[in-house]
């Protein structure tokens, strides 16, 4: 499938190659001579990195996992019990508020999906007592995942593709690009800086319009972004927007006033899992865990068009709103 919407764009001395994987497009630009295989060999990593997360295959790493649940242990990958313990650093941090466990919460709603459905109380009420972060067993000798109860599932999306980011970007250097921008579906990560040595200029995402608007830029080298919004998946059901980050305690889409978080630091996963989870927390507690954390910036986003930001933004980055129906505020 991913062969339709593969292509390929060059430039004097860039190239472009685009493909849908882990459920989103990706877009990896890449300048140097040897652009061409270093993208190509990126997207070969993508690619096993999607085979062994990805839960809508029923021969995933995960998906095994997930089949075993209370019966018995899966043998993964380094890169799977890797993701998985970073799951759960982020679960534990967040006091289970982000929770790697949040499976039947999320095939239940089915959002992003074709199956995407409002479910009923009852059906809320049943899967939500099969998450808890605190029942995945890691048998750290032999690469082996548990999962203690019977129908709980492990779902790595608000994270697996931080990881693939942080690959493309190994991959790239390991093949001598010094200079590539790299966009997993707003995960974006840059290498080095532009091939004049200036920082790239990043668009952050409008979160009231479809991918690709946006209403602020930000200058940056060597760094990864990383933006969570109710934009990305949703369903509408009776004038009500329904979107894919769920707040674990009632089961709902989480419905804290904010539309969209950006992480910015070093490492794509770390600033995915924090995307989420600072998504989760709301404005006042996540403003405060992100100021807590050495190496992490944040630029929040509400429903009236407000925006708050870190105090590393207002000092490095050069941050600046495009779009004059966004307004800057501070948190009092
Ligand atoms: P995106 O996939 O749009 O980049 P995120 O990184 O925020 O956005 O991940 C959202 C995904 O994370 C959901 O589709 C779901 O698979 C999972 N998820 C939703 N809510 C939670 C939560 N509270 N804890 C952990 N994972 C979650
Ligand atoms: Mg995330």
């Amino acid at each position: 499938m991913f062969l339709l919407v593969s292509c390929t764009k060059r430039e004097e001395n860039s190239i472009t190659k685009t493909n849908f994987l882990l459920d989103t497009l990706i877009q990896i630009t890449a300048y140097g001579e040897n652009a061409d295989k270093a993208i190509d060999s990126a997207f070969d990593r993508i690619s096993e990195i999607h085979n062994k997360m990805n839960v809508n295959d029923e021969n995933s790493e995960v998906s095994k996992i997930n089949k075993l649940a209370g019966r018995g242990y899966q043998r993964v990958s380094g890169d799977t019990l890797y993701v998985i313990k970073k799951g759960l650093f982020y679960s534990a941090l967040s006091k289970g508020r982000f929770d790697i466990t949040i499976g039947p919460l999320v095939k239940l709603w089915g959002i992003g999906t074709d199956k995407a459905r409002l479910p009923d109380k009852k059906e809320i009420e049943n899967v939500i007592s099969l998450i808890n972060y605190k029942d995945v067993i890691i048998n750290e000798d032999k690469n082996e995942v548990m999962l203690k109860k019977e129908n709980m599932s492990i779902d790595l999306g608000a994270i697996a593709k931080g990881y693939a980011a942080d690959e493309v970007i190994r991959i790239l250097k390991e093949n001598g690009i010094k200079s590539a921008v790299a966009d997993l579906g707003g995960n974006i990560y840059v290498l080095g800086s532009k091939p004049n040595g200036k920082p790239w200029r990043i668009g952050i995402q409008d979160p009231f319009k479809s991918r690709g608007s946006t209403f602020a830029a930000i200058e940056v080298k060597d760094k990864t972004l990383v933006t969570s919004g109710t934009y990305e998946r949703f369903f509408i059901k009776n004038g009500k927007r329904y979107h894919h980050i769920l707040d674990v305690k009632t089961g709902y889409p989480v419905e804290n006033g904010l539309v969209s978080v950006t992480i910015i630091g070093d490492s794509s996963i770390d600033c995915d899992a924090l995307s989420t989870t600072v998504f989760v927390l709301g404005l006042q507690e996540g403003m405060k865990l992100i100021e807590s954390l050495k190496g992490y910036d944040a630029i929040f986003v509400t429903q009236d068009k407000k925006v708050y930001v870190t105090s590393g933004i207002k000092n490095y980055y050069n941050f600046n709103i495009t779009n004059e129906e966004f307004k800057m505020d501070n948190l009092r």
